[in-house]
C-alpha cells in the first residue's frame, strides 16, 4: 500500500539552469552599479565558480547553497578590495530571480490529482521557496538540505520525511531527476524510486529506479499498476 509521494524540486518540477543563469545575470547587473570592481574582475560564471573554491576549503557547508553563494560573494568582494559589502542585499537579488521558475505544465494537474490519493511532500537540495513559486499548497510539508543539515543522497532527509509521514519506507515513493541524489539516495533509505527523465537521457549506470517516467502524467499509472500487483 503506497501512502505518500515525495518529490524533488529543481529539474523535476521545473527547469532550473536557465533560471539560475538569469538570476546570476540579475545579480551581476546589481553588483555592477554598487560594486563595480567585482564585476570588472568576475563574470557571472566566474562568480558561480567561486563556490567551488569555498567548498574546497569549507566542505562542511557544501549542502547549504544559500551559505555557499553568500560566502562566494564575500570572497569576490574581498578579492575586489571591498572592506564592506552588503551580502544579504546581493543574495536577495539572486534569490528572488532564482525563484522566478516556471513549473512544467504537467505539475499542478498531476499533483492535484495525486494529492487526493496520497500525501505529498517535497525534498530538495536547493533553496527554492515554494511560497514564492506558488506551489506550496500542493505539499503537506517541504524539506530542504539547509533546514535538514544534509543533502540527498545522504539518508537524513529521507529519514525525516518518513518520520513526518508516519509511514514505512516501502510505502513511500520518491520521484526525482537525479540518478544519485534522488534514485540512489531514496533506494538506500528503502523508498520506492521513480526516475523522472524529461530529457531522454541515458541511465548513467548502477541500479536502476523501480520505474522511469518522462512526465508526471505517467506517474498515476505507475502507482496504479504497483497497487494492483499486490
Ligand atoms: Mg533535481
Amino acid at each position: 500500500m503506497i501512502k505518500a509521494i515525495t518529490f524533488d524540486l529543481d529539474d523535476t518540477l521545473w527547469d532550473i539552469w536557465p533560471v539560475v543563469e538569469r538570476a546570476e545575470e540579475r545579480l551581476h547587473d546589481w553588483l555592477k552599479v554598487r560594486y563595480p570592481r567585482i564585476t570588472d574582475r568576475f563574470t557571472p560564471l566566474e562568480l558561480r565558480e567561486l563556490s567551488q573554491e569555498v567548498i574546497a576549503v569549507w566542505p562542511e557547508i557544501a549542502y547549504d547553497r544559500t551559505r555557499l553563494r553568500k560566502e562566494a560573494l564575500w570572497l569576490a568582494a574581498q578579492r575586489a578590495d571591498y572592506g564592506e559589502f552588503d551580502v544579504d542585499s546581493a543574495f536577495a537579488v539572486f534569490f528572488v530571480a532564482r525563484n522566478a521558475v516556471e513549473p512544467f505544465a504537467d505539475v499542478r494537474p498531476a499533483l492535484e490529482r495525486l494529492g487526493r490519493r496520497y500525501t505529498l511532500a517535497s525534498l530538495s537540495n536547493g533553496n527554492a521557496d515554494l511560497r514564492l513559486i506558488g506551489l506550496h499548497d500542493l505539499f503537506k510539508f517541504s524539506l530542504n538540505a539547509i533546514d535538514v543539515g544534509a543533502a540527498k543522497p545522504e539518508p537524513l532527509m529521507f529519514d525525516l520525511a518518513r518520520q513526518r509521514l508516519a509511514a514505512q519506507p516501502e510505502q513511500i515513493v520518491h520521484v526525482g531527476d537525479d540518478p544519485e541524489h534522488d534514485v540512489l539516495g531514496a533506494a538506500r533509505a528503502g523508498f520506492r524510486t521513480i526516475w523522472i527523465n524529461r530529457t531522454r537521457r541515458d541511465w548513467p549506470g548502477g541500479s536502476r529506479a523501480d520505474a522511469e517516467i518522462a512526465s508526471l502524467i505517467e506517474l498515476e499509472q505507475v502507482l496504479t499498476d504497483w497497487e494492483r500487483e499486490k
